[in-house]
């Protein structure tokens, strides 16, 4: 199975994911591999492959991205030390996976400018 498939499960909420926040659009799950002690990744329900497929009309569902990624900072209790929110868009930014996906990276200072 892909990872896009694994993802599109999850989404449903068929997967088999460490689920830390979920609402009518959206599903904020645990990564696999995380980059720092809190690595969390907010997915939407509908199948979107990347934020280069976004239109005007899916406003509504990159707020209620952020509004998750706020939520889970709160409950990881880094919402006052920070974090960071990041999509990687295609090739050169570094997308593996092609299921549209929010990071939250936070626990620990994390250094700028990204590789
Ligand atoms: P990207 O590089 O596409 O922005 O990030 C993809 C993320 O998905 C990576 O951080 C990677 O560790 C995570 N990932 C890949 N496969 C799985 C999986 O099966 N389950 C979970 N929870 N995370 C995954």
């Amino acid at each position: 199975m892909s990872v896009e498939e694994i993802f599109a499960q999850i989404a449903r909420g068929e997967g088999d994911a460490d689920v830390v926040y979920e609402s009518e659009q959206v599903v904020a799950f645990r990564d696999i591999n995380p980059q720092a002690p809190v690595h969390v990744l907010v997915i939407p329900r509908r199948q979107i492959q990347t934020l280069e497929e976004l239109t005007p009309e899916d406003g509504d569902l990159l707020g209620e991205m952020f509004t998750a990624a706020r939520e889970v900072a709160r409950r990881e209790g880094i919402a006052q030390s920070g974090y960071r929110t990041v999509f990687n868009c295609g090739p050169d930014g570094g997308q593996e996976v092609y299921h549209l996906h929010l990071h939250v990276i936070g626990g620990r200072p994390l250094k700028w400018p990204p590789g």
